[in-house]
């Protein structure tokens, strides 16, 4: 099942994507999946992000091959940081190019979308606590993230999380292609099992630091191949099982 947030005459609503035709959902995914009678077609509603999270969950250098491109050893525990809520922006939604940026990049990436409240859970009760998977491009300003040593500012600025197009429910995340593709040439492909720690075991040790909410996101890291764009670029993230997410930089 494909889970959308979409906007139709002023109006956001959630739905399910069958084909080109959305119906709409009462409430939001955690809370009812009963549909009501409107319907739309796709190409008639504007796809928002599909969730809205309370916080972004970001695991760096989760592919053996980044991490080598990157310098970094391969670590021992999973690697984390956040990215604020305020970073979202849906499908089709322009990335600004910030100022005080050097150097823009971009990065493919698988996301988790939790289901309900979680804490302290094994790996294997993660499943049940997963809505489901999307992706995103975790943007980075990566000249400030080599100046300022931590990274949140340079994961940070609004724009920053491309998020979409929709939530697949019915999927195995263990041996996806991700793939990145700038103004149409492919940059990045690599496939979900070559992760150091799997999407259960990430769930489970990131519910034994903060508790999950409802439509939080967890970002499973990117592959090698990470590369600058500019403004005026287009970016898309194409994920197998899922779809394609594509956004484009627009200076700020
Ligand atoms: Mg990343």
């Amino acid at each position: 099942m494909k889970l959308v947030r979409f906007q139709v005459q002023g109006k956001t609503s959630f739905g399910v994507l069958n084909g080109d035709e959305v119906t709409e959902l009462e409430g939001a995914f955690s809370v009812s999946v009963r549909p009501l009678a409107p319907r739309h077609i796709l190409s008639e509603v504007k796809l928002l992000s599909p969730c809205t999270p309370s916080k972004v969950v970001c695991v760096g250098l989760n592919y053996r091959d980044h991490a080598r491109e990157m310098g970094f050893p391969i670590p021992e525990t999973p690697v984390l940081f956040l990215k604020p809520p305020s970073s979202v922006i849906g499908p089709g939604d322009v990335i600004f190019y910030p100022p005080m940026c050097g150097r823009l990049d971009y990065e493919g990436e698988l996301g988790v979308v939790i289901k309900d409240r979680v804490g302290r859970i094994a790996p294997d009760e993660s499943c049940d606590h997963i809505l489901g998977y999307t992706c995103v491009n975790d943007v980075t300003a990566r000249d400030l993230q080599k100046k300022d040593g931590q990274w949140t500012r340079a994961k940070s600025f609004d724009t920053f999380c491309p998020v979409g197009p929709w939530i697949e429910t019915e999927l195995d995340p263990g041996d996806l292609l991700v793939e990145s593709y700038l103004n149409g040439e492919r940059r990045q492909s690599s496939r979900t099992s070559q992760f150091v720690f799997s999407v259960p075991a990430l769930v489970s040790f990131i519910s034994h630091i903060m508790t999950l909410w409802p439509g939080d996101l967890i970002i499973t890291g990117t592959p090698a191949g990470i590369g600058p764009m500019q403004p005026g670029d287009n970016i898309e993230v194409r994920i197998g099982g899922i779809g394609s997410l594509t956004n484009s930089v627009v200076a700020d």
